[in-house]
């Protein structure tokens, strides 16, 4: 019998990177990371975090190989994060990935992050046709697979809920990443301070709503009561929005992934839109929720055996790129 396919992924987009080896059977043999933190009151700067990956991807690659119990020489197929991202990081990642895939003799294999995110996720939920809620650093997009691609039944009209939720920490001085400090405070909210919550038809909107919840900060507004209150208004609008497109859709999942899926709130809240439409709630294990080799190199797999792979002289980064414009050769139209 013929051994399973074994595939690298490189991920890189922004503070993470990550390798992973993942086999044809499904299996995540090994998922090592190491993320860039930025200082107090920062947000990433592209070039220092591409720097930090530059300086760990040696020892996290070799960690990588070492847990998964494998040698270079077993790799089938090398896959990297082609976009969306920040360009210094994926530029890092690539370089990575290319010198591999030279030096083994094996297909380079450009994947695309947020459809890493959701393949991940239905790999390890077992969701087969869902209306994915993806939300994270980079992406809040509610979108379901048509016709040969994923499409976009609704989405932020500006920044993600990952970036809200950051955004808004840094303001409070809270660490990196956001996201967990704003959960856990709260927790110890007691009160619902008013905030603008924006669902223009499927589509959300979150910039007014930073503004506004910075601006009560600085009124003086019980810190735990202000995440509390963000989180009830963002994640409402949310769910909102992601209700719509299941009215519409008529799908029988609603898969959520991505960093921000972690959050038990959010994860109430659009399970209570999945009951309500008689749909099963599906949610990504937290382990993968974040950004992580795992998603490229299982991605990597789908898309190798699908015939997907880029000359290494063709394989520019895409720093700005749609998933609704990814053909998607793998799954059943
Ligand atoms: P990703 O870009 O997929 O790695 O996701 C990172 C984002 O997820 C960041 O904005 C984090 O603050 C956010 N995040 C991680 N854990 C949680 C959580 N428990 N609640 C809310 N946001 C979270
Ligand atoms: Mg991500």
């Amino acid at each position: 019998m013929p051994r399973e396919i074994l595939c690298l992924g490189i991920e890189s987009t922004a503070h993470t990177f990550g390798v992973s080896l993942a086999t044809g059977k499904g299996e995540i043999l090994s998922d090592e990371r190491s993320v860039y933190k930025p200082p107090p009151g920062r947000g990433i700067h592209p070039r220092e975090s591409a720097q930090h990956h530059s300086q760990v991807s040696s020892a996290v690659l070799m960690e990588a190989l070492r847990k998964a119990e494998v040698s270079l020489k077993d790799v089938d197929a090398v896959a990297f994060s082609q976009g969306p991202g920040l360009g210094p990081c994926l530029r890092t990642g690539a370089t990575v990935a290319r010198a591999l895939a030279k030096y083994l003799k094996v297909p380079l294999i450009p994947v695309h992050h947020a459809i890493g995110h959701i393949e991940l996720a239905a790999l390890k939920t077992g969701a087969e046709d869902p209306l994915v809620v993806l939300v994270s650093g980079g992406h809040t997009s509610i979108v379901a697979f048509s016709a040969g691609k994923w499409r976009v039944f609704g989405e932020t009209e500006d920044i993600t809920l990952g970036n809200l939720l950051d955004g808004f920490a840094r303001e409070a001085k809270l660490p990196s990443p956001g996201g967990p400090n704003v959960e856990r405070l709260a927790r110890e909210g007691r009160h619902l301070i008013p905030l603008p919550l924006t669902v223009k038809g499927n589509d959300v909107s979150y910039s007014g709503l930073l503004t506004q919840a910075v601006k009560k900060l600085g009124e003086g507004c019980r810190l735990e009561d202000l995440c509390f209150s963000l989180q009830e208004v963002a994640f409402s609008a949310l769910a909102e929005a992601s209700e719509r497109a299941l009215a519409f859709l008529e799908k029988r999942e609603l898969l959520l992934t991505g960093g921000v899926a972690a959050n038990r709130r959010l994860q109430e809240m659009l399970r209570i839109v999945a009951e309500e439409h008689e749909a099963c709630f599906l949610v990504v294990p937290k382990e993968y929720s974040g950004d992580c080799g795992a998603q490229i190199a299982w991605t990597g797999i789908l898309a190798r055996q699908a015939g997907v792979s880029v000359p290494v002289e063709r394989s520019f980064v895409k720093p700005r790129w749609r998933l609704d414009t990814v053909p998607i050769p793998w799954r059943k139209p």
